[in-house]
């Protein structure tokens, strides 16, 4: 069977040869060593020079380390609402106590840079954005928002979960102050870790935040990462994971899997459409590369079952287009011959459903 999933996605074999490993301290050399590397390595993914903070827990918990680090109760802070994960961040920055202002964008749209930026108020101090919605498939221009916020005191807060690895990530030179992605998706790893920077700009408010965190308290990982370290016992294993995933996508090379990810997604985009299929993204100018959502108007379930009978997994659409959409993964270890053969099954599919 083949995987085109978006998260947790398929792990190649490598990858999870890796954690086939005996049990080690995670306060020895030997695990700094792999730590540091790893780090290393995710720089390059999120483009930039700051450091990298090692997570225990899925995408969610950088998200709300995100917020309990940079935030006190009542910031004003700017949410687009992009889809299901964009709303996610919303619903938590209220647990929080921010007063949260959504900048809803219908289904399918990416969100539009201006209309965030005339709703900045002087007392703004954030906009959570999500790079690529997982839940519509388009991803936002984060450089256009970086404009925005840069020389601001308005902190720009990046979920690229499914993004960071697949698309390119230019951290400083975007002016990103918070990046936070997790294992599953893009680096082809379990599930079980998140992984955070964080600008200058960003420390700066960590130092005047007044919310309570502790688990996810990021002072004191960057005293731990000093050598290496985590404040709490760390998933060890899909560490080991994540570190086999970057080797790969190291000696593959960062630009050329994010050139993979975009022409795979450009053929199968391409092939859909002459097919006949309508893509739900608004612009194409926005479409994830990452992933690809096709509207097939109350019937992506059956589509989807013929495609398991073909040997394909993709995955569902997400309420309220759970009936409606499919969600094609192009993260991780997907390669053009699967693209190839996705279409042809989507061509007998089509024909054999009479779509
Ligand atoms: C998957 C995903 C999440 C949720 O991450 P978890 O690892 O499941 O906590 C949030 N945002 C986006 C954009 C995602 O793709």
């Amino acid at each position: 069977m083949k995987k085109l999933l978006v998260g947790p996605v398929e792990i190649p074999n490598f990858v999870l040869e890796a954690m086939n490993y005996p049990s080690f301290s995670h306060r020895t050399p030997e695990y700094e060593k792999i730590q540091k590397k790893v780090e290393n390595q995710l720089r390059k993914v999120f483009g930039t020079t700051q450091e990298i903070f090692v997570l225990t827990s899925s995408g969610t918990g950088a998200m709300e380390a995100s917020i309990a680090n940079c935030f006190s109760p009542g910031d004003h802070v700017l949410v687009p609402l992009v889809g299901n994960f964009s709303r996610q961040f919303a619903h938590m920055a209220k647990a929080y106590g921010l007063d949260v202002e959504e900048v809803v964008f219908d289904y399918g749209e990416a969100a539009n840079p201006e209309r965030v930026k005339k709703l900045i108020r002087p007392d703004t101090k954030g906009i959570l954005l999500t790079h690529n919605e997982s839940s519509t498939g388009i991803q936002n221009d984060l450089e256009a928002f970086g404009k925005i916020t840069r020389n601001t005191d308005v902190l720009l807060i990046v979920d690229s979960i499914s993004g960071a690895a697949g698309l390119p990530l230019f951290m400083d030179n975007w002016g990103i102050d918070v990046l936070l992605t997790a294992s599953q998706k893009c680096l082809m790893s379990p599930p079980g870790l998140s992984f955070i920077s964080l600008s200058d700009k960003a420390w700066r408010r960590v130092e005047e935040s007044t919310l309570p965190k502790f688990y996810y308290d990021l002072k004191s990982y960057k005293k731990f990462n000093e050598v290496h370290q985590t404040p709490a016992t760390p998933g060890i294993y899909t560490l080991l994971a994540v570190s086999a995933a970057l080797d790969f996508i190291e000696d593959e090379g960062y630009e050329e899997v994010w050139e993979r990810t975009a022409s795979n997604a450009e053929k199968l985009r391409t092939g859909l459409v002459e097919m006949g299929f309508q893509l739900f993204v608004k612009d194409l100018e926005s479409a994830s590369d990452t992933l690809t959502t096709v509207y097939i108007q109350g019937r992506s379930k059956q589509v989807q079952q013929k495609l398991v009978e073909k040997g394909f997994l993709v995955a569902g659409g997400l309420t309220p287009y759970a009936e409606d959409t499919l969600r094609i993964g192009t993260m991780g270890y997907v390669f053009m011959q699967d693209i190839d053969e996705l279409l042809e099954a989507m061509k007998e599919v089509k024909d054999e459903l009479d779509l």
